[in-house]
């Protein structure tokens, strides 16, 4: 089954979701639980980093 990933738009924070049906669009932040996030298309937040955890240092400046 697919694994999203998602990036939340209020913290930059960013999680994996399992998508069983069409319901990705119920994700929330795991962190914050805000509800608008952004569906990543590709592994973004994870590139060059091992531990996952380097993600909100990589968000981009200015982002609304
Ligand atoms: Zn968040």
């Amino acid at each position: 089954m697919p694994i999203y990933e998602y990036q939340c738009e209020k913290c930059h924070h960013c999680f994996e979701v399992l998508v069983f049906s069409s319901d990705d669009e119920t994700a929330t932040c795991p962190e914050c639980s805000h509800r608008r996030v952004k569906r990543l298309l590709s592994s973004t937040c994870f590139i060059g980093s091992s531990g996952g955890s380097g993600c909100s240092k990589s968000a981009p400046k200015g982002f609304s």
